[in-house]
């Protein structure tokens, strides 16, 4: 009998993207996929069934592939937190640590009231600092994050720990 085939079956590693010796995983191949990108999004949203959300929050860029997805899947509303400069309205900003230098992201000011529960998507956990950074604009905002779904997990790289010492639940489909 042939094995069913998981999430992680459906993505690709790409060698030396962006740059030499790196081990960039591809989840445009599970996107493009019909059961694989429908077995992604149920998995990251199975963990919430019965809780409120009040919103999904996506990461940029892939985040807001799959989190659209699970918002509509779960009936809420859904928040972009992009990259510095790309929203037309009122922004709040966080700036985060990369390896050389800085990135910021920014949400609207107004794309949350206070109280609301927030499920905080995105594909990938390494550092933590993306996600982390989405964190405290969802606080800043009165929101509260009732969890943060990835696709992958890279463990090494100690994003898990870093958000669990912040108090989140952080569910990830595989490593
Ligand atoms: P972190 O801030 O946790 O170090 O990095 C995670 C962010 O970088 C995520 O927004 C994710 O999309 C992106 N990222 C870093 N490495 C990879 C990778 O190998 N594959 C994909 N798909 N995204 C990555």
């Amino acid at each position: 009998m042939t094995r069913q085939k998981t999430v992680k079956d459906y993505i690709r590693t790409i060698v030396d993207f962006p740059h030499e010796g790196i081990l960039f995983r591809d989840v445009t191949t599970l996107f493009a996929d019909p059961r694989g990108f429908r077995m992604a999004v149920d998995q990251l949203l199975a963990p919430y069934a019965g809780a409120r959300i009040d919103k999904v929050a996506g990461l940029e860029a892939r985040g807001f592939i799959l989190g659209g997805a699970v918002a509509h899947q779960l009936s809420t509303g859904f928040v972009p937190i992009r990259k510095k400069g790309k929203l037309p309205g009122a922004v709040i900003s966080e700036a985060y640590q990369l390896e050389y230098g800085e990135a910021v992201v920014e949400v609207h000011d107004d794309a949350l009231q206070p109280g609301e529960k927030v499920l905080l998507v995105d594909d990938l956990l390494a550092t933590g600092g993306t996600a982390e950074a989405g964190i405290k604009l969802i606080e800043r905002l009165g929101g509260v994050v009732v969890g943060c779904a990835f696709v992958i997990d890279l463990p090494d790289l100690g994003g898990r720990k870093r958000l669990e010492a912040l108090g989140m639940e952080v569910h990830a489909l595989c490593a």
